[in-house]
């Protein structure tokens, strides 16, 4: 099998078989954020115990790309510290501005390096990173309350 199709087939599970998918009531911070070039969105409720991610919950409608890449990354963040989570996501920021020379390191971003492709295409780049940026967005919120 081609890498790219097993990529894109771990694109599809997560998609089809979102993690993490529905709000918990309980949370630290809620965020609601949107890619109006794609009609994407998310919302995100996340908590925060002892300066790590306890929980993180979702919402949300869009391309396959957007879900996919939110319900990977909430696999991947879920149980670190907030300081490990920022490597992840400084990992995964990189990777999708790489203009597709980079491939992503499995050992820090998981199924996430299956989004690596994406950063070839740029209209696309925004619908990877909304669920990162509404994970950022709510740690800093959860974090300074
Ligand atoms: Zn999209």
């Amino acid at each position: 099998m081609e890498l790219d199709a097993l990529y894109q087939e771990v694109i599809l599970d997560h998609y089809k078989h979102p993690q993490h998918k529905g709000l918990l009531s309980t949370y630290d911070a809620q965020v609601h954020h949107v890619n109006p070039s794609c009609g994407d969105e998310i919302t995100l409720n996340l908590a925060l115990e002892n300066n790590s991610i306890s929980s993180i919950s979702w919402d949300g409608v869009g391309c396959s790309i957007s879900q996919a890449s939110v319900s990977i990354m909430s696999d991947l963040v879920i149980g670190k510290s907030v300081d490990e989570a920022r490597v992840v996501l400084d990992n995964f920021v990189e990777l999708m501005q790489s203009k597709g020379i980079k491939t992503g390191d499995p050992a820090i971003l998981e199924d996430a390096v299956s989004l690596a492709g994406v950063s070839k295409f740029p209209a696309r780049i925004k619908c990877a990173l909304l669920g990162w940026m509404a994970y950022k967005d709510a740690v800093l919120s959860a974090s300074t309350k």
